[in-house]
């Protein structure tokens, strides 16, 4: 019902011990808290993982989870599409404790019984990778501050159109003080 090639539930550890991997697609749709953030979620993630045993814990998961998305430009306002690129390193842990024995390459997937979400640990892994704020790249011809009506006082910050925005920013600095 998730997506195509993938369980909706996967067991971490069945899949350490058998060294399993999963290729596929998963809709951008059935990820509520991702949406959150994102103008739409069209689309999806294509997800590659793999699974093996490890020496300090139940099971690493390696690989990575890439997704195009839409958020809104924060110099220009307009939606600017970004390419996630995310690389997976996980180790399966069933506590805290466990957690905290990890080595430092891996992040702890804590997982409480045999069945996991594979839709929550590929959500969890893009909000991660979400940039706090989301821009055109520097060069991207569509993003033009400036030429669009406003709906905040902030969005005009970068000051290349008002030469006057600098010097109130500074004034208002020098007041708290
Ligand atoms: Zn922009």
């Amino acid at each position: 019902m998730t997506g195509r090639g993938l369980p909706a539930f996967i067991d971490p550890f069945r899949l350490a011990a058998a060294g399993g991997r999963l290729n596929g697609r998963l809709p951008l749709a059935i990820m509520r808290r991702l949406g959150e953030a994102l103008l739409d979620q069209s689309g999806e993630v294509r997800v590659a993982l793999q699974f093996d045993r490890h020496q300090d814990c139940h099971g690493q998961v390696v690989g990575q989870v890439e997704a195009r998305v839409r958020m809104r430009c924060q110099r220009c306002l307009r939606p600017a599409e970004l390419e996630l690129l995310v690389p997976v390193s996980l180790g399966v842990v069933r506590s805290e404790s466990e957690a905290e024995r990890l080595p430092h390459e891996l992040e702890p997937l804590l997982v409480g019984d045999d069945r996991y979400r594979l839709s929550d640990l590929v959500e969890d892994e893009l909000l991660l990778a979400l940039p706090v704020v989301p821009m055109h790249s520097e060069n991207a011809t569509e993003c033009v501050p400036g030429t669009m009506e406003f709906k905040s006082e902030g969005a005009t910050e970068s000051g290349a159109a008002d030469t006057e925005r600098p010097f109130d920013v500074l004034a208002a600095l020098k007041k708290q003080q």
